[in-house]
């Protein structure tokens, strides 16, 4: 992950990970007890590095010390392909103070 971070600053693109990644995000290993009525309710942005809705997300930002390290090890593994994609192919994350300016991104 660390020439994704490098990159993208933390930030998760899970749509295209999963995209890149040819999967669902359903298809993303899951945490029992995060999991109500068969939906999973883990917010994985906030796992693989820093989710964007903050305190307004709608699913669960767990604890370090609950994500396992076999749990990591295996999603890290599903997502590596789309992860090594989006290095090779996505726009770097602007850098920061870009979101203030009326959420217009300059593509480089
Ligand atoms: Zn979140």
């Amino acid at each position: 992950m660390r020439a994704y971070h490098d990159k993208f600053r933390g930030r998760i693109m899970l749509a295209q990970i999963c995209d890149a990644a040819k999967i669902k995000i359903n298809a993303l290993p899951w945490l029992k007890q995060y999991m109500e009525e068969g939906r999973n309710k883990l917010c994985y942005n906030n796992v693989l590095g820093v989710c964007s809705h903050g305190q307004r997300c709608r699913f669960v930002h767990a604890p370090k010390t609950a994500i396992r390290d076999d749990f990591a090890a295996e999603l890290c593994k599903v997502i590596k392909p789309g992860v090594e994609w989006l290095v090779r192919n996505g726009d770097a994350a602007p850098g920061p103070g870009a979101e203030r300016r009326n959420g217009k991104q300059r593509r480089y």
